[in-house]
């Protein structure tokens, strides 16, 4: 089983823990299921693999704190509660883990850190810091300050844009039922379970709709834990659907417990550069020289050195086009400099970068960044 769900073998994983695990009836959370769980984590960080966690409660947890009923609150109430519950929940979250000599780090994000392109630079650069610095990131949206039109709204998809955002291999939404069913296995004694997914065709989709969309506590049913599946697919990373009651779920799933996983549709680097390729217009171009121009189509960074010319106006992390001196596009990618800084370096060597701007942020576009058009690999 675990083969199927890689997670023993992931490098990078995000797991989605929904308010009804973390949070009980009475408002507190649940200290136990979160010991467990940070030993479960712990024991995946000791084989070198990393966890992020996506995390809500906030609201569950507030809700306490503020002695606001149990009636449906509203928005902002909801936004007031998340305010006071957001330091609970990191509480818990550091009791949890500090017995495994491991910090957390709280980041919120809102739909635009993920959507527009310079705040997911910097959210991804952030993260992949805390990441170096063996930080266990505990993720939330930043429920305070959003709006009805600009919400998530739900973890799941949350979740699924963080695991896009750090090129996860394995997405975990720990749910109520145990994956996906041919149909409600609470109405439907018939149902059968689905462990695997290897394509999420309108017939999963459909599964995933009716019956069992109304299927979840909290949030999002079955149809949102799809939806954010889709999501990471296409950034290349699988996700897996389990019962997040258990405990240590990520050891059961590993155990061969349960589970539903939807297998990526590609890899997340190639997600990556399918996405510089495609989904963001260049702000501008580098005219590069022959030398260049073939180690860019040979997979090498483009270095400062075999650029001739500088057009249009970019920012640093835009999107510009690479082209040859004969006007033909041989890439796209994001740039490390903005424009007037990369005219000033444009033509010098790598180790003169530093005296002319007083900083360097290496080549003008890295290897990683670059994504090569249709008609230029080597
Ligand atoms: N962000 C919300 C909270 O922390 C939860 C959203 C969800 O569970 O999908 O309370």
């Amino acid at each position: 089983m675990d083969a199927v769900s890689g997670l023993g073998q992931a490098r990078r994983v995000v797991v989605k823990v929904g308010s009804a695990l973390l949070v009980g009836p009475d408002g507190a959370p649940h200290a136990d299921w979160l010991a467990d769980f940070a030993a479960d984590a712990a024991r995946m960080r000791a084989r070198g693999q990393q966890v992020l966690v996506v995390s809500s409660g906030a609201v569950a947890l507030g809700r306490r704190r503020l002695g606001l009923a149990r009636r449906a609150l509203t928005l902002p109430e909801k936004q007031a509660a998340a305010a006071a519950g957001q330091s609970a929940l990191m509480r818990a979250w550091e009791e949890a883990f500090e017995p495994h000599g491991a910090a957390c780090a709280q980041v919120l994000l809102t739909r635009d850190d993920t959507e527009v392109r310079r705040r997911w630079l910097n959210a991804r650069a952030t993260v992949e810091t805390l990441l170096g610095l063996g930080v266990v990131p505990v993720i939330n949206e930043n429920d305070t300050v959003v709006t009805e039109e600009i919400r998530y709204g739900d973890n799941d998809r949350l979740a699924a844009r963080v695991a896009q955002l750090v090129g996860a291999d394995v997405l975990v939404l720990l749910s109520d039922v145990d994956g996906l069913y041919t149909a409600d296995p609470r109405k439907d004694p018939a149902a059968r379970h689905i462990p695997r997914v290897p394509r999420l065709t309108p017939e999963v989709e459909a599964m995933a709709g009716g019956a069992n969309a109304e299927g979840g506590v909290g949030t999002g049913g079955m149809a949102t834990k799809i939806a954010a599946a889709r999501i990471a697919a296409a950034g290349g990373c699988a996700t897996v659907i389990t019962l997040g009651s258990r405990t240590r779920p990520l050891a059961a799933v590993e155990g061969g417990e349960r589970a539903t996983v939807v297998e990526p549709a590609t890899t997340p680097a190639a997600a990556y550069k399918a996405w510089i390729a495609g989904s963001l217009a260049p702000a501008g171009a580098l005219v590069v020289d022959d030398g260049a121009a073939q180690a860019v189509r040979r997979g090498k960074s483009l270095l400062a050195a075999g650029v001739r010319r500088v057009e249009g106006r970019f920012d640093k992390g835009d999107a510009v086009l690479v082209r040859d001196e004969a006007g033909r596009e041989i890439a796209r990618g994001l740039v490390r400099y903005e424009a007037a800084d990369a005219e000033r370096i444009c033509g010098l060597k790598s180790e003169a970068i530093e005296g002319v701007l007083g900083y360097t942020s290496g080549p003008l576009v890295h290897a990683d960044d670059l994504a090569l058009a249709a008609h230029a690999e080597a």
